[in-house]
């Protein structure tokens, strides 16, 4: 795919139908099958590095609470993981968790799924689309890291709700130009939603980690090789994301009839799963490596590293007993 493809004919639509909204730039971008993000060259590692790709301690830790919660449910469960990258975390995840589970794999991007599939060699996997398409046959666990900020999202200026237009240069802009006062996201409420409904109605759980709205503001950003840059620079050679307003996301996922618990920090979230413990003891049997093991552990808890921006969120059939987090 050359550069500047998916821009020009960006820039043909918006000529030919009008300003673009930001949840439909944000989706093309993403997903347009021949120029998106996701869909042509996810540059996961290259672009940015997520928790799991950090540490298998992370991945292990939700393993391991994930093993727990299945003992709960008393039944073979369906292990659901949304947006699994390049398959780490569900790797770590299995190594945790005691098995045997069905494991469903929400991934839209063809690229990463067969990265899933040689990450995951050896375990029976199914894919799907979208999260509507798991039946509630079997109890679920779901988990999702830095997936919900993936979901578009809309803004709204003084001057009414913020586009993408093409200026006499033939330049990307948001239109109108003063700053966001206001970002919401269906795609989020629907994601809260349909979560919701399926452990509702199934029986079990989800943990979503990602990211968190810090109140009010404009929270579009593009990742490339570990630099933040302007959003519309460069469509679908940068990764598109956006805070998650997880009050919102918690809400409708309540009216659809699961429980929410309380939002946490990574750091709390971890740390009260025993991610100490659990370096102190991969320390122990690899003494080479504890300084690494040190180094991984501060950037998954510290202010500075991922234990304060990312937070956590739970939800859970109503009547599943407190995840051990709570
Ligand atoms: N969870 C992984 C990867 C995060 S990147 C990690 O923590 O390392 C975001 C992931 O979500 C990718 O796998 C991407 O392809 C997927 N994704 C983004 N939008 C999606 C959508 N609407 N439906 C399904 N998967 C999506």
């Amino acid at each position: 795919m050359r550069k500047g493809n998916l821009r020009s004919r960006l820039i043909a639509r918006i000529r030919g139908e009008g300003p673009m909204r930001i949840d439909a730039f944000m989706d093309a971008c993403l997903h347009d099958p021949a120029g998106g993000y996701y869909a042509v060259r996810p540059g996961l590692g290259e672009d940015f590095i997520t928790a799991p790709l950090a540490s298998q301690m992370f991945g292990e830790l939700l393993g391991a609470w994930a093993g727990e919660l299945c003992a709960q449910l008393g039944k073979p469960v369906r292990l659901i993981e949304l947006g699994p990258g390049d398959g780490t975390l569900m790797a770590d995840v299995l190594r945790a968790f005691p098995g045997p589970a069905d494991i469903v794999l929400v991934e839209t991007s063809g690229p990463l799924r067969a990265r899933q599939a040689q990450a995951l060699a050896g375990h029976t996997l199914a894919w799907v689309e979208r999260i509507e398409e798991v039946t509630a046959a079997a109890p679920a666990i779901v988990l999702g890291n830095e997936f919900l900020d993936c979901l578009p999202i809309r803004q709204e200026t003084a001057d009414g709700e913020r586009h993408v237009a093409v200026d006499r240069f033939g330049t990307l802009v948001f239109d109108p130009p003063g700053p966001v006062t206001r970002e919401w996201s269906p795609a989020l409420a629907a994601m809260g939603a349909a979560i919701g409904a399926l452990v509702a109605k199934a029986g079990g759980a989800a943990l979503m980690i990602d990211y968190a709205l810090p109140g009010g503001g404009d929270s579009l950003q593009a990742v490339r090789g570990h630099q933040k840059e302007h959003p519309l620079a460069n469509p679908g050679l940068a990764d598109l994301t956006a805070h998650v307003d997880f009050a919102a996301f918690l809400a409708a996922a309540e009216t659809a009839g699961a429980r929410a618990w309380p939002v946490l920090s990574q750091n709390r979230l971890l740390r009260r799963l025993g991610i100490e413990a659990r370096a102190a003891a991969l320390a122990k049997a690899n003494p080479d490596r504890a300084d690494l093991i040190a180094r991984q552990l501060d950037r998954l808890i510290s202010a500075e590293g991922m234990g304060a921006l990312f937070k956590a969120a739970c939800v859970s059939s109503p009547g599943l007993t407190p995840p051990a987090f709570a």
